[in-house]
């Protein structure tokens, strides 16, 4: 960056002398004469010499000689009698030897270049303002001299960068700067006192087409379109970006005057045919200019070249895309192989040791927050030695592979069923009842003992033993995964002892948990339903996969519902603390919570009535006024506990919209 002060401050800035500046003064005011321009004129003998010589050569082709400094000035006009001194002074201005001297020439012939052009559109829409477009593109690029004057080694630097780069020359003052030549031309015009109207043209040169557009309702907008089109044109001539120009250029000639390509070669010829013509007079190096031709053929090579560069590039970047996915996949799918591999047993594919020791420990939590009972089941193959000795390992190992499948298939997807050790296999079961549990290991049982198992054309069986215990995890129980797996191993053993192919099971809950839990099985709504005759338990279950309990703390529900108050809660909560107890028992003992208004609660807490009717109505169970019937009918029932608060019913309808797992009690 820059401060622009040091431009303003600069005792090389370029200056106008008056007449120059009285010229173009007498030039926009609508009521001056020729006679004033005249009178000035003759004050400098050298811009009176310029003119005459001007109106003789063959760029206005008079046909007989003038040589009366008052006819040459009423054939040319205020305005190209002003744009002929200044193009005296800022000629004189740019011409500079030295290492400089290459820059200067450039920003002369292309001031000439954006005049010559702007005349030229202006011709065309004809209009009578190309003396004026003639002006004001002779006076665009005034701030590239005012930089190459005040601050030539910074300015050097934009200009090498751009021929380096091909860059754009604003963007690159931008860049370098903060600021440009068509905000600096500007302000220098307005140092000079020029008029508004020319500085406004002078800055708004360079603005973008889509800015062009949103300018459409000023009146000097067909000014502005062909000074930004001139501008185009002097930067397909003199400028390092050709191809860039050419775009922009093509797209003005097309939008503003419907040029097409051919029309667009003609204009550029006769641009530069003018150019010529006039060289001498503006002391424009016309023979650096190539042939427009050459540089349309050049530029459109280049567009070529870039647009073929552009997919290429997009090419890359789809490949580098989809190589990246393909990367993305493959560490995806080794993890999960990894993951599979660590978790899964190689020779039955259910799940290992590891993986369920975790999935108890997660599960013990899981049910120590809610007060869900937490069941396993151990098995173990009954005489497999035998087996092994008699037949070979490898029979003993399909044996093993299909007494796993029999075990999965008897389970529900939510249970975790895995291999414990050579011929033992567990299964972790959620939320089972005890007779829910004591079901499950028989239909394995027997499912095992019915399966037959081929070898060299002879048949056998196998049996299994299983042990299985349940438990509600009390307050401060850290080890009941342990304690229930314990359990079902002894259970177990204990089947083995009783001869094999049968089953023990262990119920860990105290009785007024025990006695507790069976009420609240008994008078939950899905088993309402399914007492009342409105449904069968497999469709019950249907809904009950999906809906789920409200997973709040009882003491919270309790105050929700006005059964408690926040002090009792805090009373119960002390108490917990000394004795260990549940929640719930410490209420009933200490009188705060009643029998039947506990078991409402987690019931609530299990399964939530409102939940399950949305969900039956939702999957098209129960027809929507029967729900209504029956979800009223139950409540009646029950205690005030089940005048679920409103917000509850709300909480309760939306989760009818997100499906909710939850595994269908064993019972
Ligand atoms: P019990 O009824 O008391 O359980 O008798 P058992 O023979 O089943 O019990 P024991 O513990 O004496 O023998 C277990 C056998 O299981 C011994 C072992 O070779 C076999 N075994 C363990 N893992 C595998 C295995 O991966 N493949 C095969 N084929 N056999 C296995
Ligand atoms: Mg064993
Ligand atoms: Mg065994």
């Amino acid at each position: 960056m820059i401060d622009p002060q040091r431009i303003w401050n600069s005792k090389h800035l370029p200056s106008l002398p008056s007449v120059a500046v009285e010229l173009i003064n007498l030039s926009n005011d609508p009521e001056a004469g020729v006679g004033e321009v005249v009178a000035l004129v003759k004050t400098d003998p050298a811009i009176s010499a310029k003119i005459l010589k001007v109106i003789n050569s063959t760029f206005f082709g008079v046909s007989s000689r003038v040589t009366s400094l008052e006819r040459a000035i009423s054939l040319l006009g205020g305005t190209y009698v002003t744009s002929i001194a200044l193009s005296f002074y800022l000629s004189a201005s740019a011409s500079t030897g030295g290492p400089m001297a290459e820059h200067y020439s450039r920003y002369w012939l292309q001031s000439v270049v954006h005049a010559i052009s702007a005349e030229l559109i202006g011709k065309r829409m004809n209009d009578r303002t190309e003396s004026e477009l003639f002006l004001s593109g002779l006076m665009m690029d005034l701030g590239r001299l005012a930089m190459l004057k005040a601050i030539p080694e910074e300015y050097c630097r934009v200009l090498n960068a751009v021929v380096d780069r091909g860059c754009d020359l604003f963007e690159a003052e931008q860049e370098e700067f903060g600021f440009d030549h068509a905000e600096i031309g500007a302000k220098l015009m307005e140092t000079w006192k020029l008029p508004e109207s020319l500085r406004e043209l002078v800055r708004f040169h360079h603005i973008p087409p889509e800015l062009i557009e949103s300018e459409e309702d000023r009146p000097d907008i067909s000014i502005i379109r062909a000074l930004a089109t001139a501008s185009h044109v002097g930067d397909l001539f003199c400028g390092e970006n050709t191809a860039q120009a050419f775009s922009r250029l093509k797209k003005c000639a097309d939008n503003y005057y419907g040029m097409d390509e051919t029309a667009l070669a003609d204009y550029l010829h006769a641009v530069r045919q003018r150019i010529e013509d006039i060289a001498d007079q503006f002391s424009a190096q016309a023979n650096q200019l190539c042939d427009p031709t050459e540089i349309m053929a050049e530029a459109s090579s280049q567009l070529a070249m870039v647009a073929a560069r552009e997919n290429v590039e997009q090419l890359k970047a789809t490949a580098r895309y989809q190589a990246a996915i393909q990367a993305k996949q493959e560490i995806e799918s080794q993890h999960q192989k990894l993951q599979e591999h660590a978790s899964c047993d190689p020779l039955t594919q259910v799940f290992n040791r590891v993986y369920f020791d975790n999935a108890l420990a997660s599960e013990a939590t899981k049910c120590l927050r809610s007060a869900k009972p937490l069941g396993v089941i151990f098995s173990d193959i009954d005489q497999f030695k035998k087996i092994n000795d008699t037949y070979g390992h490898q029979f003993g190992d399909r044996v093993l592979r299909r007494i796993a499948e029999v075990f999965q298939a008897a389970l529900r997807p939510s249970d975790v069923l895995a291999r414990y050790g050579g011929e033992e296999f567990v299964v972790l079961v959620s939320n089972p009842t005890f007779k829910g549990l004591q079901k499950l290991a028989e239909r394995i049982r027997q499912r095992v003992a019915d399966e037959i198992f081929e070898f060299d054309e002879r048949t056998i069986s196998a049996t299994v033993s299983l042990g299985a215990a349940l438990d509600v995890p009390g307050r401060k129980c850290t080890d009941i995964g342990a304690r229930v797996l314990a359990a079902a191993d002894q259970e177990m053993y204990q089947a083995k002892r009783d001869g094999g192919n049968c089953i023990h099971v262990r119920s860990l809950i105290d009785d007024s948990v025990q006695r507790l839990n069976e009420m609240v099985n008994q008078h939950r709504f899905s088993r309402w339903l399914v007492s009342q005759e409105l449904l069968d338990v497999p469709t019950v279950s249907q809904a009950l996969v999906r809906s789920g309990g409200l997973e709040q703390l009882i003491g919270e529900m309790a105050v929700e519902r006005d059964i408690l108050r926040p002090a009792d809660v805090d009373l119960i909560l002390a108490t917990q603390e000394e004795t260990a107890q549940r929640f719930g028992e410490a209420g009933l003992q200490l009188d705060l919570l009643e029998e039947d208004q506990l078991v409402d609660l987690l019931i609530l807490q299990n399964e939530d009535p409102f939940q399950l009717a949305n969900e039956l109505a939702r999957l098209n169970l129960l027809d929507a006024t029967e729900v209504k019937c029956a979800l009223e009918a139950y409540i009646t029932t029950r205690s005030q506990v089940m005048q679920s608060p409103a917000n509850r019913r709300d909480a309760a309808a939306e989760a009818v919209s997100q499906s909710h797992s939850e595994p269908i009690p064993h019972s």
